[in-house]
């Protein structure tokens, strides 16, 4: 099944509910400190009101738990989308309700509704406020990917009382890459896992084992891992209740998964910490990043890779000097040539200060929604599109 593409409707005269992710970060004083996720939504609002649309925009802020919040009000993130577009940009007193509907976009108009969830109905998935968010529009688009792992009003529940219902162009991308990754990679097809807990990941690499060719395992997951095989692990993190977990993850896996054979180790977390490179890590030290001999080996699988799937740091990047084998792959990645999707806040990190970022295939907006989705769990805000197609 897929779903249709905002390309796909005409949105000439129509009035248009895009669902965005604007769920900026904020300063204490309310400043936005990354405009990223209001840039990435722009290809979409563009291309609505090139084609003759007024748009109606909605998205939700923060944590208000159904209540409103002025600090978590989408007004600031109306003033900067106002200067990004080169075009004012109205702002709602609230997404739903009267007043919202008597100042409703003409052609050419941009009306962003405020903090969806304001109303505890809509993370309710409440049918009457569903009801209420459809009837401010003729069309439907939802391109706020980030948002997809969640059954809400807003990217679920108003699906059914529209008359028709797209993937706007940045979640068209989202799905297109991650579909082909997971679905019909080009192979050899590689994943890096990395980042802090096994626990998290579980499904993730359940699910990728039956679809790569390798599968690379860094970060303090590692160390679960080598528990498991008998290994010391010294004072690495390691989490107790899954190595079991590990063990069988292990078998089933086989010669597809790969484990660190050398580690950088400390005797403490912190910034220049005197540090050295060991075989297996002694008591009293902690692992922070993959030695040498297992970047060489990660490199050697990744250089001959035709799809790169990558979640997760593979070791304290954020405090040098244990950044070395995330940037060390970020780099391994971008000159492979593979097709490389990245999720997840931190390898986009390590990704942008590898200086590599535009030799990345996708990296994925919605980091919670990327790992769902390589877990093969279905996203009901993608599920919804495709079935409002039938
Ligand atoms: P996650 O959110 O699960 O992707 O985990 C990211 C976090 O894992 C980052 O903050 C890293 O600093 C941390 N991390 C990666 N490797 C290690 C390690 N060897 N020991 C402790 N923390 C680690």
């Amino acid at each position: 099944m897929s779903t249709l593409s905002i390309r796909d409707l005409d949105l000439s005269g129509k009035r248009v509910f895009i669902r965005v992710d604007f769920n900026v970060p904020l300063a204490p004083g309310g400043e936005i400190t990354s405009d990223k996720r209001i840039r990435a939504s722009l290809p979409t609002i563009r291309y609505a009101l090139d084609k003759g649309a007024g748009v109606i925009l909605a998205s939700h802020l923060g944590r208000p738990k159904g209540k409103p919040i002025p600090e978590l009000s989408l007004r600031p993130v109306s003033l900067r989308l106002a200067e990004l577009l080169g075009r004012p940009v109205e702002m709602a007193p609230d997404c739903v309700g009267p007043a919202v509907e008597a100042m409703l976009p003409a052609v050419g108009e941009v009306l962003l509704l405020e903090n969806l969830r304001f109303h505890a109905e809509e993370e309710k998935n409440d049918p009457a406020f569903s009801k209420q968010l459809a009837r401010l529009c003729d069309v439907y688009v939802n391109d706020a990917f980030g948002s997809a792992h969640r059954a809400h009003s807003s990217t679920v529940g108003m699906i059914a009382y529209v008359k028709q219902a797209a993937a706007g162009l940045l979640m068209e991308k989202e799905i297109e890459y991650l579909t082909k990754a997971v679905k019909n990679p080009a192979r050899p097809c590689v994943a890096i896992l990395g980042g802090a807990k096994v626990s998290d990941k579980i499904d993730v690499i359940q699910n990728l084992m039956k679809v790569v060719d390798k599968l690379m395992i860094g970060g303090a997951m590692a160390y679960t891992f080598l528990r498991a095989r008998g290994e010391g692990t010294g004072k690495s993190l390691v989490e107790e209740d899954k190595i079991d977990l590990a063990r069988e993850l292990m078998a089933e896996a086989g010669s597809k998964l790969m484990l660190p054979v050398d580690h950088v180790v400390a005797a403490e977390l912190k910034a220049g910490a005197e540090s050295k490179v060991v075989d297996k890590v002694p008591d009293g030290l902690m692992g922070l990043d993959i030695g040498p001999k297992t970047i060489a080996a990660y490199e050697q699988v990744i250089s001959g890779a035709k799809t790169v799937i990558w979640n997760g740091p593979m070791g304290v990047f954020e405090t040098p000097p244990f950044d070395r084998g995330t940037v060390a792959l970020a780099k391994a990645v971008a000159a492979s040539g593979a097709v490389s999707v990245v999720g997840g806040g931190d390898s986009e990190k390590a990704i942008k200060s590898a200086g590599v970022a535009d030799k990345i295939s996708h990296i994925s907006t919605g980091g919670g929604a990327s790992l769902e989705f390589l877990a093969g769990i279905e996203l009901p805000g993608v599920a919804a599109l495709e079935v409002s197609r039938k």
